[in-house]
């Protein structure tokens, strides 16, 4: 699914209104890039902070969509949250002591002897809607905390500059495939290209090294989770509701955050 034509040209003129603090997009081409924007320094909880501690238990994992009203026409309205609605999400986050961490800081306590702070949570983005950029990236910027972008490795709204500013602050880039295809019915010629080839486009094209995988729609089977393992990735994340666990690298539970969830339904989620 893609946004309407009338909300990708708000987003981008959202984006053209903003000037310079959007990020690279608007930056004058003389300018050296050795000197970050604001929008370019590396948020707080970007890496393990002194007060964190070793843990190892389960860890609420979120899943949005588009940030924004739904459009008349929208064959899925539900996966649009309002802004008013992600902006309290994130004010209930952090009012009741929730910490956003990426699934990389998450998996290095898991498995390698890391820190989290006291109530980790990360927040996961899927398939690249510019709204992303324009709103998450600044909203997690005001509370210190990086976001996870799992992306498509081709075709969706965002510009590559927008995807670098996002890693520059901090965010983790996963792989949501090439183009969203529902990997229990490939092939495995194909299975092999949506799993560990949209891996190496986005590790050849960003430079990092897209540790984690998104099952689009959140199909997987046992052939799906195979390929995953052996493209080389560390877990991968589904749309199973529940918080994620350490024993179940390649079925990390998620709670999908619809337009009718609100901070109710996130508190429930959560168990507050
Ligand atoms: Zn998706």
């Amino acid at each position: 699914m893609a946004l309407t034509a009338a909300v990708a040209a708000v987003a981008v003129a959202l984006a053209a209104s903003l000037g310079g603090s959007s990020g690279g997009d608007a930056q004058p081409s003389g300018k050296p890039s050795t000197s970050p924007t604001p929008a370019e320094v590396e948020v707080r909880n970007a890496t393990p902070r002194p007060d964190w501690k070793p843990y190892t238990g389960p860890v609420p994992i979120l899943e949005y969509h588009v940030l924004g009203p739904a459009p008349e026409d929208a064959p899925y309205p539900e996966l649009y949250v309002t802004r008013p609605d992600f902006h309290r999400q994130m004010d209930w986050l952090d009012e009741n002591g929730f910490e956003a961490v990426t699934l990389e800081t998450v998996q290095d306590a898991w498995y390698r002897g890391g820190t989290l702070p006291a109530k980790p949570v990360v927040i996961s983005f899927d398939d690249g809607y510019r709204p992303q950029f324009t709103y998450a990236l600044p909203e997690l910027r005001r509370h210190g905390w990086p976001g996870v972008l799992n992306l498509k490795a081709e075709g969706s709204d965002l510009y590559e500059s927008n995807v670098e500013a996002m890693i520059a602050a901090g965010w983790e880039l996963a792989s949501h495939t090439i183009d969203h295809s529902d990997l229990t019915t490939l092939g495995a010629t194909e299975l092999e290209e949506e799993v560990a080839g949209s891996r190496r486009m986005l590790r050849r094209e960003y430079g990092v090294p897209v540790k984690n995988f998104c099952y689009p729609a959140g199909q997987f089977d046992s052939t799906v989770i195979a390929a995953v393992e052996a493209a080389g990735y560390t877990g991968a994340t589904t749309e199973i509701p529940g918080y994620a666990k350490s024993n179940a690298p390649y079925e990390l539970a998620r709670f999908e955050i619809l337009g009718s969830t609100g901070v109710t339904g996130l508190a429930g989620d959560l168990g507050g």
